[in-house]
């Protein structure tokens, strides 16, 4: 009994998590009746990635054969590589996320992570690859070392220690008079969306997953927040290969590579100072935000 609910209660909470960044309401409830739309293949074998080089290949996808939203989208993003997907609502981010995480199958192209296609290995290898930090984690009524450790049960404390301060999140957990033994959830101590966020970081690091798929909360933080969460996010990066599926162009504008996307299309892609030099659609973006920021 214990053995086939705890991996189906795991398996519940991560999909949750997931779904709170990057699907919306709607979708949520469709994959919740649906069969799942993906499948293994039988004997497929788990992915290795060495290297963690992404490659969306002239992929074609859409939500309803009649309305494609990605038509020959190609994009590759290297080895420890920081690329970032900014663009207007509806551009296609977020479905660039599903497809990698492969929520969806492709319907034209492929996507492959160092040379396999997604399509022929475990989509239990593929996710154990990618380490997602939603917008909003989800927190147990647990203690707080638990919930850091959720999906890690065998860790020990000085990974969890260790994966707290990359997280920006130690300090803060070491101040409290029950330490890493606090309660956290409803029934316990509220952390504040940033605290929540941090958790969810730590969570991620403790996976170590070669890949890291951000979904940045659309909610603004206040500047201090923010300022931690950004030095959490920049040393969960490290090492891996990240993308960013990014609201804010603040929040990006140290990414190697920015890709403007438009109409699941790419507008335009550079440093933040290309593009701010190209005077185009991004440079346009950014005096907005700016000007919003300021008022
Ligand atoms: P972004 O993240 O850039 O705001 P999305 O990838 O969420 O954009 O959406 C791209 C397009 O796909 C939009 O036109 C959106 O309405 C549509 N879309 C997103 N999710 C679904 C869905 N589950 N079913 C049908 N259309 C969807
Ligand atoms: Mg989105």
């Amino acid at each position: 009994m214990i053995q086939i609910t705890m991996p189906l209660g795991f398996l519940g909470t991560v999909y949750r998590e997931i779904r709170q960044s990057l699907v919306d309401m709607g979708e949520m409830f469709r994959l919740l009746d649906q069969p799942a739309e993906v499948s293994d293949r039988p004997g497929a074998p788990a992915l290795s990635v060495p290297r963690g080089e992404i490659a969306f290949d002239r992929v074609a996808f859409g939500y309803d054969p009649a309305r494609p939203i990605l038509r020959e989208f190609s994009l590759s993003v290297g080895a420890g590589e920081k690329v970032a997907l900014v663009g207007a609502s509806g551009a296609g981010k977020s479905t660039i996320g599903r497809l990698l995480f492969r929520f969806y199958d492709v319907t034209g192209g492929a996507i492959r992570i160092d040379g396999q296609d997604i399509r022929a290995v475990t989509q239990e290898s593929l996710h154990a690859a990618i380490g997602v930090v939603p917008q909003d984690t989800v927190l147990f009524n647990d203690t707080i070392r638990y919930n850091i450790a959720y999906g890690r049960e065998d860790a020990a404390e000085d990974e969890i220690v260790a994966a707290a301060k990359a997280a920006q999140i130690h300090d803060f957990i070491a101040a409290l008079p029950e330490g890493y033994d606090t309660q956290v959830g409803e029934r316990g101590l509220k952390l504040s969306g940033g605290e929540k966020q941090r958790v969810g970081i730590a969570r991620t690091l403790l996976k170590d997953p070669p890949i890291l798929l951000l979904d940045e909360a659309t909610s603004a933080l206040d500047t201090d927040t923010e300022a931690e969460i950004q030095e959490a996010l920049r040393r969960a990066g490290q090492g891996r290969t990240v993308l960013t599926i990014a609201h804010r162009l603040s929040t990006v504008a140290d990414a190697d590579r920015i890709v403007v996307l438009e109409a699941g299309r790419i507008l335009e892609e550079g440093t933040h100072d290309a593009l701010l030099a190209r005077q185009g659609r991004y440079a346009r973006l950014w005096a907005r935000q700016q000007a919003e920021r300021a008022a």
